[in-house]
């Protein structure tokens, strides 16, 4: 790893990693999996190449799972705070990255929405709501 490297952590700062641009992709998915994954409307990955990806700490406290019946999802969490990390994708050479675990800008922007048909029925754009820079006032 070089010094182009951005580093990223679990809720709890245990499951640390550095991972390298270029990344291959930077999308947000609204399908039900990712919902229920992510407890939200949508999820926010990124992909890169497993050479590109590095565990910087932590890796022996990784839940790893793999959805039974499902070709390709996982998600893979910390023991200690239940919150997701990157898991290794099970059909490419690739890691897929939560961008929410990020500590530093990735420096690219997504450019995709999957799954857009299968979004939930709440889901609102932001330009739509009132926005406060914290809390409501
Ligand atoms: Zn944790
Ligand atoms: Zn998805």
């Amino acid at each position: 790893m070089n010094d182009a490297a951005i580093n990223g952590s679990c809720l709890c700062g245990s499951v640390t990693f550095a991972v390298t641009p270029p990344f291959s992709a930077f999308r947000y998915c609204h399908c039900s999996r990712c919902r229920k994954a992510s407890g939200s409307a949508h999820a926010a990955n990124l992909v890169l190449p497993r050479t590109q990806f590095e565990w910087r700490t932590g890796e022996a406290s990784v839940k790893r799972f793999d959805l039974p019946g499902s070709e390709r999802f996982s998600l893979w969490t910390c023991t200690h705070c239940g919150g997701r990390v990157p898991h290794e994708m099970r059909t490419t050479e690739n890691v897929l990255v939560p961008a929410g675990l990020l500590d530093e800008d990735p420096g690219i922007r997504p450019r995709h929405c999957n799954f857009w048909d299968s979004k939930a029925p709440w889901y609102v754009e932001p330009q739509q709501m009132e926005i406060f820079s914290e809390y409501p006032t």
